[in-house]
């Protein structure tokens, strides 16, 4: 079957038409501007990359023109909708509404509403995606994948803030954790790897992209993540702060005569290794080129990220109270053999041995730690599209 992974942002839109069966991309793609001009990107496996204008007015003709291309005579990879079994959807938030993934019907779609409140950067932009598809192709099936359900699993220790318990009960202020799809489908990928059953490892997955996170999984299950209420918390990322100490918001507002909204925007966009390196990059091969030329703040934003995932990591060990294994994966963990070396510099205590010449790899599945190493480390590439398409075919 082939499946149509949709990510849909307020004004852009990802892409990719997978067939489920042989778990190849046939063509993969990108709207971007959506509501303030338009451009469509869209590539068939094995062709050229394209750029097209395109007026966007809002995401309906954006939808259109991905099917445009899809089934278009000379550069599409199928004849008609009739070829796309279904489409995946992936949506951020799911509250505590969503441990799974679900097949969309009008019921989900209020569901998946009512916790806009909880994303609402995020939600009401899935939401558009769904129901502009739903509207363009009425016979396809749905299915939603949120990226909070595999966190679902998380204890109460490990969600609840120590916060006046009201504030859950009223507002469901709580951790959920994000990049679940992504967490999942790594640990899985992991224990297939070592042969063991899933059900009988303990994997800490670093997710380290733009956005990072961390996250054990015992047995299967999410027992903790780095992320929380917020995609804010946790590591220091590519533009946002992680953790702070909370007073610092009202401190730097008073200091900058800000309001509330104001700080949490820098934290979120102009913070991270972006802020800390003095506004130079938040892409990691910028930094390690300024570090390398002698920047001291660049390099001073790299030690500052590694040692928070380890610092994490080592938490991790605790909350599972021991760990197998350590998987690096997305932009900075499958790419950045210096980020993953400054990590493991810290958990030697584990008995880890990083194996050099493998850490030189880029973007592939390897083994990263020495055969008597007493704790796996790996770079898994994660395939989030890849683990929606599965989802998709898996529920229907
Ligand atoms: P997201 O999906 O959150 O936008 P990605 O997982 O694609 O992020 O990661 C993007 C980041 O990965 C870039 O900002 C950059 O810091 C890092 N990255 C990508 N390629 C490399 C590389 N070759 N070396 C070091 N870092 C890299």
């Amino acid at each position: 079957m082939n499946i149509l992974v949709i990510n849909c942002g307020s004004s852009s839109l990802k892409f990719q038409l997978i067939n489920s069966d042989s778990e190849t991309v046939l063509a993969k793609g990108l709207c971007e501007r959506i509501g303030i001009d338009g451009s469509l990107t869209y590539q068939p496996a094995g062709g050229e990359k394209k750029q097209q204008d395109k007026a966007m007015p809002t995401h309906k003709e954006a939808i259109s023109y991905v099917i445009d291309a899809l089934t278009d005579v000379e550069n599409g990879v199928v004849k008609s909708l009739d070829e796309i079994g279904a489409v995946g959807h992936r949506v951020v938030h799911g509250g505590e509404k969503f441990a799974s993934s679900v097949v969309i019907d009008e019921e989900m779609i209020h569901e998946i509403e009512a916790c806009n409140e909880l994303a609402p950067l995020h939600n009401p932009a899935n939401i558009i995606g769904i129901n502009v598809c739903r509207e363009l192709m009425p016979n396809t099936p749905m299915v939603a994948v949120f990226d909070t359900a595999f966190h679902q699993t998380m204890p109460k220790k490990a969600y609840m803030y120590g916060l006046p318990y009201e504030y859950y009960e009223k507002y469901k202020v709580r951790r959920y954790g994000f990049h679940g799809t992504s967490h999942s489908f790594v640990s899985k990928r992991m224990a297939e790897i070592i042969g063991k059953p899933y059900d009988q490892t303990k994997t800490i997955v670093c997710h380290l992209g733009n956005g990072a996170s961390v996250c054990a999984i015992e047995n299967g299950k999410s027992v903790d993540t780095s992320m929380g209420f917020t995609p804010l918390e946790g590591l220091v990322m590519g533009t946002r702060s992680g953790d702070i100490d909370p007073a610092i918001v009202e401190f730097i507002a008073n200091k900058e005569n800000l309001d509330i909204t104001s700080v949490l925007n820098i934290l979120n966009k102009k913070s991270g290794v972006f802020g800390l390196s003095g506004n130079l990059s938040s892409d990691f091969r910028d930094l390690e080129n300024g570090a390398q030329n002698g920047n001291e703040k660049a390099a001073t934003a790299q030690r500052v990220f590694s040692y928070r995932v380890a610092k994490c990591v080592g938490s991790y060990v605790a909350a599972m109270n021991g760990v197998d294994n350590i998987v690096f994966t997305a932009g900075i963990g499958e790419n950045d053999g210096k980020i993953r070396e400054l990590v493991c510099e810290n958990l030697t205590y584990l008995g880890i041995a990083l194996d050099a010449e493998a850490n030189k790899k880029r973007g592939e599945e390897v083994r990263i730690s020495t055969p008597d190493s007493k704790v796996n480390v790996y770079v898994v590439p994660t395939n989030e599209e890849l683990a929606i398409a599965r989802e998709t075919v898996a529920l229907l």
